[in-house]
């Protein structure tokens, strides 16, 4: 039987109408309304895509926001700038510095600019601040995708206490807060990375399987015990032929859309996977369009916060 489908489509659009009505209730109550800064430094391509959806929509959920750009070629200390006016600015309750980052900026400016992130106006939740507060499980802003996922879970009625959730990948934006945000909610919860041995066993073991490497296809159908919820973070956007007739054979839907634009963007799931697992979610259309909900959810909550606060 093939896997129910974890419509992360469906699930953001609920959660934009929930937050549309609080959005007019801040606005008409602090006389503005709840404000993002965007910061895109470079001209990285897949950047471009993100930020521009991520503008459009916070736009439609009216919110302002604002982008600021600058080029591949600014020093880390013209940016940490940019992040100090938008931590004093009043009118913008959220900031989010787009990664990656230009490599010139050297290996530590991801760090030092998430580190200079005012912690009350961290949507994405890199801060260690806000990390310290999600380990303890006190409020905190809390990244994005894994919160995203979360919603997912929840409203598609997966029962995550006393789940074994296996989560692989250990990257501080994704993996590790996955993993505390399912400990949280009393799943026994397993990390696997890169050095973990025989992987597939303890993925199979999983009664809730989240993905998120950057692998394409990587998880098979020895991966996934039979009925087991299994979550898609992964994104890679494949040109290569081989690799996408491993995941999308010529007859497909999806190969014809790989042979009309020569690129594909699949996850880390092989779609085989649906004969086996209970629930799957999709790529495009599963932990994407939660992201990027996550955000106008975290910079409507850090707004109303700092006008409880008097911060603006
Ligand atoms: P990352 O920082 O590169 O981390 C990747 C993790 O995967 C690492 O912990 C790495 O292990 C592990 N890994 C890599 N190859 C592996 C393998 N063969 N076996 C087991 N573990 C392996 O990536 P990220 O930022 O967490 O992102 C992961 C994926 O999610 C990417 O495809 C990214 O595009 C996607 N993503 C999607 C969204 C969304 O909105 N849907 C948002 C963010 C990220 P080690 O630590 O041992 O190296």
């Amino acid at each position: 039987m093939a896997a129910r489908v974890l419509d992360g489509t469906a699930v953001a659009n609920q959660i934009r109408a929930e937050l549309a009505p609080q959005v007019a209730a801040f606005t008409a109550r602090a006389g503005r309304p709840p404000g993002l800064g965007i910061v895109l430094v470079g001209d990285n391509a897949a950047s471009e895509i993100y930020v521009r959806s991520k503008l459009k929509s916070a736009g439609e959920a009216g919110l302002r926001a604002d982008l600021e750009r600058l080029p591949a070629s600014a020093s880390l200390d013209a940016l940490l700038a940019v992040v100090d006016r938008l931590n004093r600015s009043d009118a913008h309750d959220g900031i989010l510095v787009q990664s990656p980052l230009p490599d010139a900026m050297g290996p530590e400016a991801e760090r030092r600019v998430f580190d200079a992130v005012d912690p009350a106006k961290d949507v994405d939740g890199f801060h260690p601040i806000n990390v310290g507060r999600l380990v303890q499980n006190r409020d905190a802003l809390v990244a994005c995708t894994p919160s995203g996922v979360i919603e997912l879970l929840e409203r598609s009625h997966v029962t995550i206490a006393g789940a074994h959730a296996v989560v692989i990948g250990r990257s501080d934006i994704v993996g590790k807060p996955m993993a505390l945000l399912l400990l949280h909610r009393n799943a026994t919860v397993t990390i696997c990375h890169s050095r973990t041995k025989d992987l597939p066993a303890v993925a199979a073991s999983a009664d809730i399987l989240v993905s998120a490497i950057g692998r394409p296809g990587f998880v098979t159908k020895p991966f996934v015990k039979p009925g087991a919820a299994v979550v898609d973070v992964g994104i890679t956007s494949i040109a290569d032929r081989e690799t996408v007739a491993r995941m999308y054979p010529p007859g497909t839907k999806r190969w014809e859309t790989y042979q009309k634009r020569g690129a594909l963007t699949v996850g880390d799931v092989h779609p085989e996977v649906a004969e086996v697992a209970g629930a799957l979610s999709p790529v495009p259309g599963g932990v994407g369009p939660l992201t990027i909900v996550m955000l106008l959810k975290n910079t409507l909550a850090a707004a109303t916060l700092r006008v409880a606060g008097g911060g603006g």
